[in-house]
């Protein structure tokens, strides 16, 4: 739906930006704010883009989503914000997401300037430099001296912590891996979101006064009751889904299947220089019909794959990928089996040789779930191929009760909360994002979840702890 004005992932010149802008209608109670999970003030930051102050745009965005280029890169824009923006009524709609992620870069690389040797070149932000130089510090609350733990270091977490900071306390992220930013550093490749603009996001983070741990796994030894005893008198869980989901068929133990975690972690720790290039057959078999599916493509392709079959359960129209990366994987001469169910992977001196499928009709028609699948018998069929890589979803960590006494967990061991604050079972714990029931799913919701429970930690804080 939305007219993309640059390619995925360019930035908008100055000029674009500032002819985007001024299309914007400037509703008196825009419906794209409202569309928005984290309530980003889209028609003031676009005023301020209008006027030549992104530096004042950017400070707005934040304000509410700590990840703004993060987002404005990655959201499903024509399922929130431009979806809904009223523009489209008259000509298209307004392209918020690239808006967005032009005021986060514009911001990140006068920073940088100034940052340099010798600062304050000139920004590409052209007429705006001045302001953009001139209003860097955001301000925060005096100190509460309260410390409160924030575990794993995602958009989630970080959301919760910037919040944190921003209200006087003292938050330390514990994440287990080298880097933190969670899906956005180790899972999502690239040449989507680039880790200059995650990093330069994280610093931001860091410098509102947050602390952050990496290669500091929680959990193995410790508990929440070792948190406390420390010293910690909040803790907000913000762990996401820790495992690959895949479906229960003869021929998960030979050699060449793999799930879409193994291969994104592998490529983005290879692309950030931790890992050794991850091998990929020729032929590659991608299970899966969403938008981790069209990544595990991209990748695949990436590493030198040459055949790719797609195998998912919905037909072209009802495929959750993004309509972009579909075409994209499209594109790069992909063949897709939609409609189909995989029934066993088929293998020769323990490698994969291939996979056979069935087609699939839905008993109860847009009931897109597996359970809803029936194979339509003398359908099924064989693909040739050495690597099986499945992206069919993500789940909880197994073993995620035993460091969490006392936090109650879903039947699929996803911690419940109160949707209005975080809050869980265990007093003084909160918990948002991926990892929670009925939480996370896109980077924007759960940064709004961790901003929520920010917010209920520092009530929390103030009511309960004196
Ligand atoms: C391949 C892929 C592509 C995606 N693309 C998009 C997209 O384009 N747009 C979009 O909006 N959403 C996208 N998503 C979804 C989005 O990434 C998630 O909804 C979001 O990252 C969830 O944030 P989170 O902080 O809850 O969890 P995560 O991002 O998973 O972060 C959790 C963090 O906790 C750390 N952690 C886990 N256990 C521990 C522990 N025991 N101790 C310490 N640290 C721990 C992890 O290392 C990780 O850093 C994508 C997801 C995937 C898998
Ligand atoms: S955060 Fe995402 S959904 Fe919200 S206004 Fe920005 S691009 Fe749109």
């Amino acid at each position: 739906m939305s007219d993309a004005l640059c390619p995925a992932g360019a930035v908008l010149t100055d000029t674009q930006a500032t002819l985007e802008a001024s299309r914007c209608l400037l509703c008196e109670d825009p419906p794209c704010v409202a569309a928005c999970p984290a309530q980003v003030p889209v028609k003031h930051f676009i005023r301020a883009l209008r006027f030549g102050t992104p530096r004042r745009a950017i400070n707005l965005i934040r304000e509410r989503n700590v990840f703004a280029g993060v987002c404005g890169l990655a959201c499903p824009v024509d399922e929130l914000c431009v979806g809904a923006c009223s523009n489209t009524e008259l000509s298209t709609p307004i392209a918020i997401g690239q808006l967005q992620h032009y005021a986060a870069v514009t911001e990140l690389q006068a920073d940088r300037q100034v940052e340099a040797p010798g600062g304050r070149g000139s920004c590409r932000a052209g007429g705006a430099g001045t302001e953009l130089h001139a209003d860097r510090k955001v301000a925060a609350a005096p100190k509460t001296g309260q410390k409160v733990a924030i575990i794993g270091g995602g958009p989630s977490g970080l959301a919760a912590a910037a919040e944190l900071a921003r209200l006087g306390h003292s938050p330390t992220v514990l994440e287990k891996n080298p880097r933190p930013g969670g899906i956005c550093t180790y899972g999502v490749p690239s040449h989507r979101i680039p880790q200059d603009l995650v990093a330069g996001e994280i610093e931001y983070i860091k410098n509102l006064g947050v602390e952050i741990k990496t290669s500091s796994p929680f959990g193995r030894n410790d508990t929440l009751d070792d948190l406390f005893a420390a010293g910690y008198q909040a803790v907000y869980v913000a762990v996401g889904l820790q495992e690959a989901a895949v479906p229960q068929i003869p021929g998960l133990e030979l050699d060449g299947v793999q799930t879409w975690k193994q291969l994104l972690d592998s490529f983005s720790a290879f692309n950030l220089g931790e890992g050794d290039r991850p091998q990929v057959a020729k032929s590659v078999i991608i299970v899966g019909g969403g938008s981790v599916a069209m990544d595990v493509a991209s990748a695949a392709v990436q590493l030198g794959a040459a055949d790719i079959d797609m195998v998912c359960l919905e037909a072209p129209r009802e495929m959750p990928a993004n309509r972009a990366e579909l075409d994209e994987v499209w594109t790069a001469g992909a063949r897709f089996h939609t409609r189909s169910m995989p029934l066993e992977i088929t293998g020769e001196d323990g490698r994969v040789t291939g996979l056979k499928a069935a087609r699939i009709r839905w008993k109860e028609p847009e009931k897109l779930i597996p359970s809803n699948a029936e194979i339509i018998p003398g359908t099924e069929y064989w693909l040739p191929g050495t690597m099986v890589i499945f992206a069919i979803g993500a789940k909880a960590a197994a073993d995620l009760d035993k460091p969490l006494p006392d936090v109650k967990l879903d039947e699929a061991d996803r911690i419940i909360v109160n949707p209005e604050t975080g809050a869980t079972s265990r007093a003084g714990v909160f918990a948002g994002g991926d990892a929670v029931a009925d939480g996370g799913t896109t980077i924007v919701q759960s940064v709004a979840e961790g901003k929520r429970a920010g917010i209920a930690i520092d009530a929390y804080l103030r009511e309960a702890v004196p």
